[in-house]
């Protein structure tokens, strides 16, 4: 059994918890319980947790209560017992190493990722939109895409940004590209994974495709393996 919990303090995770729990379901290979969490204490009995997007500074002033954001930086980053964490957007700012900082609110990050973001990196909430990614993980890309969606093609899925952060730099080659966006000015780079900790700018619960759900479920699951040996 993995358990994954969903962070939910604040923001969009009811949609990552019916996303996760859709994506287990139609995997026969391995029990996935998912919940939501609210109290540090949650984090002990997790193997996998994904911060959804929100308001990176809100998520940070609860961080700061009852120990949470150093309970959550052990739960990433320290130990044998490493375990996956996956963050949309504001998730994505708390997990990089680097945030521009013009743009910084204060924000308590937990790092791990080695790039530079900045905050709303593509305009206000008026300029959020939708456009096609080119997906760059061959594992996320061996899955068919869901019936009826409008991105057929394996190596495509649709990528939503609301007030999204922009990864301005990949310092390390560590960090692996996932996804790409190219809206006529180059491709830029929209979701990345460094080992345990994968991090996308765009909301993949927000749509009808469960592909990247269904894939943080496979790093979930071989890290449990891996580690508990
Ligand atoms: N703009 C938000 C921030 O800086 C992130 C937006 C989102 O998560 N949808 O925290």
């Amino acid at each position: 059994e993995a358990r994954i919990g969903v962070l939910a303090l604040q923001g969009g995770f009811a949609e990552h918890v019916a996303m996760l729990e859709s994506a287990a379901d139609a995997r026969k290979d391995a029990k996935v319980v998912v919940e939501e969490v609210k109290y540090p204490e949650q984090l002990e009995r997790l193997d996998g947790l994904v911060i959804p997007g929100g308001e990176s500074t809100t998520l940070s002033v609860f961080l700061c209560q009852n120990g949470f954001g150093e309970k959550l930086r052990a739960f990433a980053r320290e130990g044998e017992r490493r375990r996956c964490v996956w963050g949309t957007c504001a998730g994505l700012i708390l997990l990089s190493d680097h945030l521009d900082s013009q743009k910084q609110g204060g924000q308590v990050t937990l790092g791990g990722i080695d790039i530079q973001v900045t905050r709303n990196a593509y305009g206000k909430q008026i300029n959020s939109f939708e456009a096609p990614l080119k997906i760059k993980a061959p594992a996320l890309f061996r899955q068919a895409p869901p019936p009826g969606s409008t991105h057929q093609a394996h190596d495509e899925c649709l990528g939503v940004f609301i007030r999204a952060p922009g990864i301005v730099r990949v310092n390390s080659d560590l960090v692996q590209t996932l996804a790409t966006l190219d809206r006529g000015s180059g491709e830029k780079v929209v979701g990345v994974r460094q080992g345990h900790l994968m991090a996308t700018s765009f909301h993949p619960e927000l749509t009808s495709d469960c592909r990247w759900h269904s894939y943080f479920i496979d790093m979930v699951v071989t890290y449990k393996s891996s580690t508990s040996l």
